[in-house]
């Protein structure tokens, strides 16, 4: 009797157990199947990683990136292109982690669940994903940046919709190069940089700067600093490109005198700052169409009086995303709150995404002051340079120091032209001049812009 009783005990613990388990597996099999049968390593996808039926990637004007043609994938005719748009489209591979053709495989595929893979070609329907970016832009961003490493973003600040977002370096997605992990001119290739890299950002940080300075200094608007090349700070000389003389917050941007910037930083104090850089953006990532962005970091916690110093100027140990970077300006345009960015328009024929506000930066008082603070800038030294000439643009530049080799050259800012509000932010790795080598590149996409969109 004993025996019995112990005997059913353990067949019911056992059936609980094969029970417990096939309800595991399938709630498993549910929820992942679709993400297992897309994986490149699948030998039922050796037709072109199944996209042997997969639907097209267009660009906003309808003009196909990525399609299928008898059962192979095939991009754009122009190589350019294909370069340019490989970051956002994607390769036959899903390498590039952050690609739509990665990202959204299922739903180009037409992945079911009853069928699997082996739905009947017949019933096959991948769904086409129409994208917000022109690849006419595209190319220009790619020409911008031409051999050097970089990142360009220019996006709508009004609707949201990316317009270009350009990486570098860039590939071919029909000729992969053979030594593309090997040479060290693809170093990071497969990394879309606008999205997933963060850079010191030298001085376009003084936007940052001065919301926190002029929200928590009472006389910031009226103070005057002389500055003498350099200015000592705990233990250390924050030194200036040139001796500015007198200044004030709008001539200081304007020269870009890293001594006030550095004396205001130390002021405001490390956990101000980093409150008005969190509500910028920092610290945090973004998610956008699926794809959640690298962090830009302020982390003054253990920082010297020094290091706070330079943090005011983006050095220390500042790092920006050229995504968030051009938030930072949608904002400033936008009176304090930047519109969501987004690149993909519709799936299958439904829109994904409309204009939404992303989380307020700062207000609309202190996005007013930063607008004339870069209009001045753009007037009175840009524009001395040649730069800007065509275009009603507020900017700041960066030259950010990296220890070894060239600084790497910044330009954010945003056009009030009312064809194209474009709001943006420029990298090139080791440019080594904000104004000499990133302004061009950013007016280069936008004397496209412009070319495409003015209303006559
Ligand atoms: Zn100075």
């Amino acid at each position: 009797m004993r025996n019995t009783s112990s005997r059913s005990a353990m067949v019911l613990i056992l059936t609980l157990v094969f029970f417990a388990g096939l309800i595991y597996h399938t709630v498993n099999l549910v929820m992942h199947a679709e993400e297992w049968a897309s994986q490149p390593t699948n030998a039922h996808l050796s037709d072109h990683n199944g996209l042997a039926f997969a639907g097209k990637i267009l660009d906003r004007n309808g003009v196909a990136l990525a399609e299928t043609v008898d059962q192979k994938r095939v991009y754009h005719t122009d190589e350019e292109i294909r370069r340019a748009c490989v970051h956002i489209v994607g390769d036959d591979s899903t390498n590039i982690s952050t690609a739509v053709q990665t990202v959204y495989r299922s739903e180009l595929t037409d992945y079911s669940f009853v069928f699997g893979l082996g739905m009947p070609d017949s019933l096959k329907k991948g769904k086409d994903i129409t994208l917000t970016i022109d690849s006419e832009l595209q190319k220009a961003g790619l020409e911008a940046l031409g051999y050097a490493k970089g990142a360009i973003l220019f996006y709508n600040y009004k609707t949201g919709e990316i317009l270009c977002m350009v990486s570098t370096p860039a590939y071919d997605p029909m000729n992969v190069p053979d030594d593309i992990e090997t040479n060290p001119y693809y170093e990071g290739a497969y990394l879309n940089r606008t999205l997933s890299a963060a850079y010191p950002p030298g001085s376009t940080f003084k936007l940052v700067t001065s919301a926190a300075a002029m929200n928590e200094i009472p006389d910031f608007r009226t103070r005057t600093f002389d500055c003498t090349g350099s200015v000592h700070i705990g233990d250390d000389d924050i030194t200036c490109f040139e001796v500015n003389g007198t200044v004030n917050y709008q001539t200081a941007l304007c020269v870009s005198c890293n001594a006030f910037f550095a004396q205001l930083a130390t002021e405001v104090g490390a956990k101000k700052m980093t409150s008005y850089a969190e509500r910028m953006g920092f610290n945090s990532s973004v998610t956008l169409d699926g794809v959640t962005t690298a962090k830009s970091v302020y982390d003054m916690s253990d920082a010297s009086v020094s290091e706070l110093a330079w943090s005011g100027v983006g050095q220390s140990t500042v790092l920006e995303t050229p995504i968030n970077m051009a938030m930072i300006s949608a904002a400033i345009a936008n009176g304090g709150t930047p519109v969501k960015p987004y690149f993909i328009k519709s799936i299958g024929g439904s829109q994904k995404n409309s204009a939404s506000l992303g989380r307020k930066m700062m207000s609309r008082d202190t996005a007013d002051t930063l607008r004339d603070m870069m209009d001045y800038t753009v007037k009175n030294n840009y524009r001395l340079y040649g730069r800007f000439l065509n275009h009603d643009v507020c900017a700041k530049t960066g030259t950010a120091e990296i220890g070894d080799g060239n600084a790497h050259a910044w330009v954010t800012g945003f056009c009030q032209n009312e064809d194209y509000p474009l709001a943006f932010a420029v990298v090139v790795e080791n440019g080594n001049s904000g104004i000499n080598v990133a302004i061009p590149a950013a007016e280069y996409v936008l004397d496209r812009a412009a070319a495409l969109y003015h209303q006559q």
